[in-house]
């Protein structure tokens, strides 16, 4: 939930400000939000520790490079699941809005990439919102997508939901690592760690999905 939070504040810093890089008064996130003031400066406060923004006293706030990002792939998803909402089942573009404000929290980026190929890589939401492109590089795939003896190294984590990542740094697998598939179920990846005194590790499936690699 804090997560969701975080990225809400993101994308509407994001779509509110008049252009990248221009500080946005934290009057307009007040009503945007319709939150007071007080509450609005605190998570300010705490997305600034977070690295996710600066504050500008007086001025406003600007997304970092990581907040930036994180609020493009917020939009993307976003603006992808109200063209399928619109498009492919007929529903409202007004609730379309509203449920994809949902969607857009739930679904992992291996959904996400799914769905712009499905609705054929659309530019725009039905309300004309540019759709972002995907971030990762052609060369960068997710783990779940590869097989039985391929040998990649770690190169993101996505999406950064605080549970998995606690999960993904128990076993290591931080950006840079190297490693091999040693074989892939349906409910799991077993891999081989390159210099790790625990070599073999089991991965779930859903943990596999966020795990983003570029092959050696
Ligand atoms: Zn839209």
């Amino acid at each position: 939930m804090l997560q969701d939070r975080v990225e809400e504040y993101l994308g509407a810093i994001y779509r509110l400000r008049t252009g990248e890089g221009e500080p946005l008064p934290l009057s307009q996130l007040a009503e945007y939000f319709g939150f007071s003031p007080v509450s609005i400066h605190e998570m300010i406060r705490k997305l600034d520790d977070g690295g996710w923004v600066d504050f500008h006293p007086y001025r406003g706030v600007t997304l970092t490079e990581r907040g930036e990002a994180s609020a493009r792939a917020l939009l993307r998803r976003h603006r992808l699941w109200e063209r399928f909402l619109t498009d492919s089942l007929n529903i409202p573009w007004d609730e379309a809005h509203l449920i994809a404000g949902d969607l857009e929290h739930a679904a992992p980026e291996l959904v996400t990439d799914r769905l712009a190929e499905f609705m054929g890589e659309p530019d725009a939401c039905p309300h004309g919102g540019p759709i972002p492109p995907a971030l990762q590089s052609s060369e960068e795939r997710c783990l779940r997508s590869l097989g039985a003896g391929a040998e990649a190294r770690v190169t993101r984590i996505s999406p950064e939901t605080p549970a998995l990542l606690r999960r993904i740094a128990k076993q290591d697998l931080i950006p840079g690592r190297l490693l091999r598939i040693l074989a892939q179920t349906e409910t799991e990846t077993r891999v081989h760690l390159q210099d790790m005194p625990e070599p073999a590790l089991s991965i779930p499936e859903t943990d596999a999905q966020a795990i983003w690699v570029e092959l050696m």
